[in-house]
């Protein structure tokens, strides 16, 4: 007998309709003969709705209040599919983060999972029961509840099956597997059926949010098997697996883009010793993740311009840190902007191809977009992009890779 732990996304369990119908395939799964332990994301768009209360009431999204609210949509996803799962005969109940109890750290907001005791989740599977538990949440040494950051529930299913032995993490989502590239502004997007963990890693880091980055990392580390597949249908979907799984590379696997990006330039900064730590240091106590970031040489060896990108989210407080400092970087003028996209090219292949870039800048300039800043590692090469031309940009670079469904 296996165990099977399965995960189910917000639209899989939109409404009660959709909840009896999650019912119907844990029921499915278990007639088969395996044990299934089920993990549930809130209502879909619920956990947005509980976010605007708590901007509402003044609350900020990385205290415990934050997290008390939020985390509930969880709450009431587990023990409405536990009464529809009892509705169909089959025995179940809802086991809250802090009854398993899932141990996190405290950092609200964005906490991360230390440790799971899966002694009572053993003792249910063992008394015929399949434990219901709401992903994204947990709790802190200081018995305070903490959520996972967003779409946490993705990690919270891969860390119960990892706990647990699992023979496999089921993802239910709302597309039919991981595409090349986001299905709902490609339609020539293609499913994969099988994605290393490396790439899944930087599709997912890169803005492709089918799977939450920590799930995968996750996953990867602990060499649990993962697949993506539809709550709709029964199709198979796609296996996150090892890279010696795989025969056949392809150069590159997968585009990925993210709006969530701004961009800042300094312009005329001074060109001396010391100028970028006295950008990036303050940034960095500051908890702002600085992502992409391009230097020119100075033409007359006093200032230059210098560019970054953050979060959107941290753009204001990005720009109120670096403006601080303004009598030390003497620059001549700060400017933001956050109408940017950032878009990515994956492929373990491209180690052993050369003029993946190339192609890359190529396309784009034929469509006469232009590139702001651009970045590359050894298996990705990103650009930052103006955001009206995404879908253009998107659709020219799919078929320009080869990417194109037939
Ligand atoms: P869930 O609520 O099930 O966790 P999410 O909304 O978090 O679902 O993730 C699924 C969505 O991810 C899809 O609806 C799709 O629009 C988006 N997506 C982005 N990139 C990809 C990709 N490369 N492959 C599949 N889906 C993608
Ligand atoms: N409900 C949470 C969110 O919307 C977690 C999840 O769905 O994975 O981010
Ligand atoms: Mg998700």
């Amino acid at each position: 007998m296996a165990l099977i732990v399965q995960k189910f996304g917000g639209t899989s369990v939109a409404d009660i309709t959709r909840i009896k119908a999650v019912a119907e395939t844990v029921k499915r799964e278990q007639g088969a003969g395996n044990e299934v332990v089920v993990v549930l994301s809130a209502m879909a768009g619920v956990t947005d709705q509980l976010i605007g209360y708590v901007a509402e009431a003044g609350g900020r999204n990385n205290s415990p209040e934050y997290d008390a609210v939020v985390s509930t949509g969880e709450q009431v996803t587990a023990g409405l599919l536990a009464l529809c799962l009892a509705g169909i005969g089959v025995p179940a109940r809802s086991m809250m983060g802090w009854q398993i109890p899932i141990h996190t750290d405290d950092v609200h907001g964005k906490a991360r999972i230390a440790k799971i005791d899966v002694d009572a989740l053993r003792q249910c599977v063992v008394a015929g029961e399949v434990p219901v538990i709401p992903g994204f949440q947990g709790i802190s040494a200081q018995g305070r509840i903490t959520t996972l950051g967003r779409g946490g529930s993705d990690t919270s299913a891969v860390a119960v099956a990892a706990a647990l032995g699992a023979e496999r993490c089921d993802i239910y989502t709302d597309v039919d597997g991981v595409y090349t590239t986001d299905p709902r502004i490609v339609s020539a997007a293609r499913k994969i059926d099988k994605i290393t963990y490396e790439e899944m890693l930087e599709m997912a880091s890169l803005g492709a949010k089918v799977l939450q980055t920590r799930a995968v990392e996750l996953a990867m580390k602990s060499n649990q098997r993962l697949h993506v597949r539809s709550s709709y249908s029964d199709v198979p979907g796609t296996l996150v697996v090892d890279e010696d799984e795989i025969v056949e590379q392809e150069m590159v696997s997968g585009i990925a883009y993210s709006r969530d990006e701004a961009k800042i330039t300094l312009v005329q900064v001074a060109d001396k010793p010391g100028v970028a730590a006295s950008i990036f240091g303050p940034l960095a106590d500051a908890g702002i993740n600085v992502d992409m970031i391009v230097q020119n040489v100075s033409a007359d060896g006093r200032a230059t311009d210098l560019t970054f990108t953050v979060t959107e989210a941290d753009l204001e407080r990005a720009v109120e840190t670096v403006a601080a400092k303004k009598d030390v970087l003497e620059y001549a003028d700060l400017v933001s902007d956050s109408n940017v996209v950032k878009i990515s090219v994956i492929g373990v292949g491209m180690r052993s191809h050369a003029g993946v870039a190339q192609r890359m800048f190529e396309t784009l300039a034929e469509k006469g977009i232009n590139i702001q800043v651009i970045s590359t590692s050894e298996i990705k090469v990103s650009v930052l992009i103006n955001e009206e031309y995404t879908e253009l940009a998107l659709r020219a670079l799919h078929t320009a890779y080869g990417l194109d469904a037939e």
